[in-house]
């Protein structure tokens, strides 16, 4: 099984990745997380797309299908399958991603677009920060820490916010994401993979839905 998660930034695809994670056991490729952990250790690469992310701009395609393909390729034959989250965001990725699925003997599933209200993002993401261990997300507005500055999953004490979690960024963020989010949603569309996921309402319900969509259409395989 190989799920994509497709949704504005802010649209809760890291957090419903980790749920399906839990429940199903796959693979995780979040591309923005590959992205960050490149910039965290200065290499070239990281170094080329800080710049890039802290415009809230898209890193070119060819290094994205790159980072994605070695990335499947080291996974590949020891895992269930994958959650590919953040990626493809471009036609020429999605295109790309199928050719690499299909060499391996691979496809694609099932298609989840989160659609939320645009309103409720940029308080979604310039409040948000997480745990620098866990990854747990919480929200300055909208979800505190249980007992202030200890992480309710793991207990740390130490927390993190990403560089382009910001109120301009997230607005170039936003722009990007509209400019390209019908070229994918009708890509997939055409395939029938795409399912539809009401992504306002709270984390469980939105898990609900995309759980239910999985065991409704044996794809569980
Ligand atoms: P994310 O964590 O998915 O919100 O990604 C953070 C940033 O990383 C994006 O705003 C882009 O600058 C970059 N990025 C992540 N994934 C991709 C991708 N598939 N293609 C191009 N740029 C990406």
């Amino acid at each position: 099984m190989n799920l994509i998660l497709l949704g504005a930034p802010g649209a809760g695809k890291g957090t419903q990745a980790k749920l399906v994670v839990e429940k199903y056991g796959l693979i995780q490729l979040s591309t923005g997380d590959m992205l960050r952990s490149a910039v965290a250790n200065q290499t070239a690469l990281g170094q080329k797309a800080k710049v890039i992310m802290e415009k809230g701009e898209l890193v070119p395609d060819e290094i994205m299908i790159e980072m994605i393909r070695e990335s499947i390729a080291s996974y590949q034959g020891h895992c269930k399958g994958f959650i590919f989250d953040g990626f493809p965001r471009t036609r020429k990725q999605a295109e790309s991603l199928d050719n690499v699925l299909s060499q391996l003997g691979m496809n694609i599933t099932s298609v989840f677009q989160l659609n939320i209200d645009e309103n409720l993002l940029i308080d979604r993401i310039a409040y948000r920060y997480s745990c620098k261990k866990c990854g747990a997300i919480y929200n300055k507005k909208l979800k505190v820490e249980k007992i202030s500055g200890v992480c309710d999953v793991c207990g740390s004490v130490e927390f993190t916010s990403r560089s382009d979690d910001n109120v301009v960024t997230v607005k170039s963020r936003l722009k990007v994401y509209n400019e390209m989010a019908n070229i994918l949603i009708k890509y997939y569309s055409e395939k029938g993979r795409l399912k539809i996921i009401d992504a306002s309402s709270d984390v469980i319900d939105v898990s609900k839905q995309i759980i239910d969509h999985l065991e409704s259409t044996s794809e569980l395989t």
